[in-house]
């Protein structure tokens, strides 16, 4: 661990959270850097701490996609049908397996707030009481069913495996590009091939339906471009709500290419003029990421504690304020 690097990058998640409060930007990619260490600075550690945590809606989501992703990896090259009861078996367990681990405080025992779940329910909440395990559980099953009915992953499941040309990439170096000098993430869950030989992005969402981001599926375009040598032209993107039977198609990606640099090299400006080692992506100065004055944000936010801004009635971040790099 001692010898990683914190490089300065964009995603959409760290362009959302730094234009809704920079103070969390800094807590989530500065402040809490080096936390893991039994010798970090008692703030470095909580922020790494509070880093970790999710809400129950963010794990059924963030497990779904992993169950996905094992099971397109292990089918069978001749293809067949969705699993759903397996997918289902499986997100369950390990659904429950980490509400147990959040309720007994696992990772306080065991002092690994990043092997063992901590949920936003038991740490700023009262826990999880029964309709929520019911909801979660519900969610699981809608979303299971929504996938067994869904066209897009009984194609993922069905095709020849050579179609599928990436699963979900779950590691760093993996979901790296660089746009115009600068380290962009980009986790696109599946891409697939037509008859043609065009490619298909899938982004699997577990909650609501709402406006797709475009500048983020733009850099999922570049990014197959970068990864496949396929053309921008040649590749669509799908969002698709599992639960909902909802699906938003942005085909025309490089139209979205321009505005998505547009906001890369915006972000970069911002974040860089509030640096101390620009060249080692050092924040050394905490008030030069003010805290937003929007208190409903730190109703939902994981670093209230931090901030002093402990809520009296903590609301659970939905799905999509999942972090994914
Ligand atoms: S608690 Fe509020 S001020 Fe602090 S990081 Fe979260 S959103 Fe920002």
């Amino acid at each position: 661990m001692a010898d990683i690097s914190n490089d300065f990058a964009w995603s959409w998640s760290r362009h959302k959270i730094f234009y809704d409060c920079a103070r969390k930007l800094y807590w989530q990619y500065y402040g809490s850097w080096g936390g893991w260490d039994e010798e970090a600075p008692e703030d470095a550690a909580l922020a790494y701490r509070l880093k970790q945590l999710k809400s129950v809606s963010m794990l059924v989501g963030q497990t779904l996609h992993e169950v996905v992703r094992d099971r397109l990896r292990m089918r069978p090259a001749a293809g067949g049908a969705v699993p759903a009861q397996q997918i289902r078996d499986e997100v369950e367990r390990r659904v429950l397996k980490r509400m147990r681990e959040s309720r007994n405080r696992d990772w306080e025992r065991y002092h690994d707030p990043k092997r063992y779940a901590i949920l936003f329910e038991d740490y700023y909440g009262s826990g999880i009481d029964e309709r929520q395990r019911d909801e979660a559980l519900e969610l699981v099953r809608d979303c299971t069913a929504g996938l067994a009915s869904n066209i897009y992953a009984r194609r993922a499941f069905g095709v020849a495996k050579e179609r599928l040309r990436m699963v979900d990439p779950d590691d760093f170096d993996a979901m790296r590009i660089v746009v115009d000098g600068i380290v962009v993430y980009a986790c696109p869950d599946l891409v697939v091939a037509d008859d043609a030989g065009d490619l298909h992005v899938v982004d699997w969402k577990t909650g609501r339906p709402e406006k797709a981001n475009v500048a983020q599926l733009a850099m999922y375009g570049l990014y197959v471009t970068e990864r496949t040598g396929v053309p921008l032209e040649r590749i669509v993107a799908h969002v698709v709500y599992v639960r909902y039977g909802e699906v938003e198609k942005h085909g025309n990606l490089r139209e979205s290419v321009e505005e998505a640099r547009r906001r890369i090299s915006t972000f970069t400006t911002d974040v860089r003029d509030r640096l101390t080692d620009v060249e080692n992506n050092v924040a050394g100065d905490i008030d030069k990421f003010p805290m937003t004055e929007n208190l409903m944000l730190c109703r939902r936010c994981q670093f209230q504690e931090l901030c002093g801004r402990r809520q009296a009635e903590p609301i659970a971040p939905a799905e999509d304020e999942a972090e994914s790099a």
